[in-house]
C-alpha cells in the first residue's frame, strides 16, 4: 500500500506513470532492452524527447518563438546559467527576493552583473509575497519565484513590469493556469510537478539569446542546446521518460486548468482546517498562502513531536515544517489525490481532540 506522501520534493508520482515505468525499466516498448539501456540517439528515444517537448508547448499553449529544453544540473544550475547567458557586465538584473532560493539566485546573478533587489519580504520572515516594488527600466530582466517552497507563499498574480520576466517555477510548474506567454524564461526541476529529480525544464525565448558578449563555455549555452535539441551529451534519458509519462497524464487530467480546480480543493480544504483548528495556525499571510506547500505551527510546540509519531501511524509522510519556518509543511503537488488531505485532516482533528 502506498502511503500519503506529502514530502516537498521530489515526490509523489502518479500511480500510472510508476506502473508504466517500472515496465519499461525491464523492456521498452518491445525494444528488448530496458529504458535505461537504450541509445539516446534511437528513434525509440527521440519519440520520447520529442513528445515530452511537444507536450509542454501544448499544455502551455506557447508562442512559436519559445524553446523547450530538458537539462541536466537541477534548477541550482539555472540560477548562474540564466545570468550568464542574459546579463551583460555592466548591465543590471532585478530580483524580487521571497526566500532561500531567490537569495540563491541572486547570489549567483552577482558574479556576472549588477543585481538591483527591487523587492524582499526577508524582514517577515518571508511570510508574505512583496506588494510594493519598483523595477528600473533599464534591468535587463526581472526574476521571481513563483511558488516559495519552504515558506508556503506564492504569488497569485504575476507582476506587471515592462521588462522580460524570468521564473523559477520548480515548485508551481503546470500546477494552474497562467499565460506562460507573459514571460521569456522559465525553469522549474521536474522533481515536484513534473516528473523525477535528474532534469531541468527550461523555457526560452530564442529572440532573448546572443545578446551578451562574455564567452559561454558550450554546455552552459543555451543556443549549443537549442542546436543540439537538447542532446548536446548524453540526456537523462529515464528523467525524461518519467516526465513525458507524467506530462501525458497531466494532458489526460485535463491540463493546468484542470489541476488548478484540484489544487484549490486540496489546499481549500487544509487551509480550513488549520483555520478553525485551535491547536494549529498558519504561516504565511492569508492572500499569499500557496496551494502547494501548506506551511503551519502549532501554539504548543512541545507536541509536535507527537503528532508527527501519530501521523506515522496514519500512513501521512513528509509533513515535517523546512527549519527556517519550524512546524509542519505538507506539499500537495499535482500527483497528490484530495483523499491523502482528507486523512490529513482527519488526523488533524482527532489529534486535537485528544489534547483538548
Ligand atoms: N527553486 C525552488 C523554488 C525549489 O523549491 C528548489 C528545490 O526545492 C530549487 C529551486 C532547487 O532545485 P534543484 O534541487 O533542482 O536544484
Amino acid at each position: 500500500m502506498k502511503v500519503h506522501n506529502f514530502n516537498a520534493g521530489p515526490s509523489i508520482l502518479p500511480n500510472e506513470v510508476l506502473y508504466k515505468a517500472s515496465k519499461a525499466l525491464i523492456d521498452f516498448e518491445g525494444s528488448g532492452m530496458s529504458i535505461l539501456e537504450i541509445g539516446h540517439r534511437t528513434p525509440l528515444f527521440q519519440a520520447v524527447l520529442d513528445e515530452a517537448r511537444d507536450l509542454v508547448k501544448e499544455l502551455m499553449q506557447l508562442e512559436d518563438d519559445f524553446e523547450v529544453l530538458y537539462l541536466h544540473g537541477g534548477a541550482t544550475t539555472q540560477f548562474m546559467q540564466i545570468p550568464l547567458n542574459l546579463l551583460e557586465n555592466d548591465g543590471t538584473a532585478s530580483y524580487i527576493d521571497t526566500g532561500v532560493w531567490s537569495n540563491k539566485a541572486i547570489k549567483e546573478a552577482k558574479q556576472y552583473g549588477f543585481v538591483d533587489v527591487a523587492g524582499s519580504s526577508k524582514d517577515s520572515n518571508y511570510n508574505h509575497i512583496p506588494k510594493q516594488f519598483s523595477v528600473s527600466p533599464k534591468s535587463t530582466y526581472l526574476h521571481i519565484t513563483t511558488n516559495n517552497t519552504i515558506y508556503g507563499t506564492q504569488w497569485q498574480k504575476m507582476p506587471e513590469t515592462d521588462v522580460p520576466l524570468i521564473a523559477d517555477m520548480s515548485s508551481d510548474i503546470l500546477s494552474r493556469s497562467l499565460d506562460f506567454n507573459k514571460f521569456t524564461l522559465i525553469y522549474a526541476g521536474a522533481q515536484k510537478n513534473m516528473g523525477a529529480a535528474g532534469t531541468t525544464l527550461v523555457i526560452v525565448r530564442k529572440s532573448a539569446l546572443g545578446k551578451v558578449t562574455r564567452k559561454i563555455p558550450t554546455i552552459l549555452d543555451y543556443r549549443n542546446h537549442i542546436e543540439n535539441g537538447s542532446m548536446l551529451n548524453t540526456p537523462p534519458v529515464f528523467a525524461i521518460y518519467i516526465s513525458m509519462l507524467t506530462l501525458r497524464w497531466l494532458k489526460e487530467q485535463g491540463g493546468a486548468a484542470a489541476m488548478e480546480i484540484e489544487n484549490e480543493k486540496k489546499a481549500g480544504l487544509l487551509y480550513n482546517e488549520i483555520d478553525q483548528n485551535p491547536l494549529f495556525r498558519g504561516t504565511a499571510q492569508k492572500e499569499d498562502r500557496s496551494r502547494m506547500n501548506v506551511s503551519f505551527i502549532m501554539d504548543k510546540p512541545e507536541l509536535e513531536e507527537e503528532f508527527l509519531k501519530f501521523c506515522k501511524k496514519e500512513d501521512i509522510v513528509g509533513i515535517k515544517g523546512h527549519r527556517l519556518v519550524g512546524g509542519f509543511r505538507a506539499s500537495l503537488y499535482n500527483a497528490l489525490p484530495y483523499e491523502s488531505v482528507e486523512v490529513l485532516v482527519e488526523a488533524m482533528k482527532y489529534f486535537s481532540l485528544k489534547k483538548a
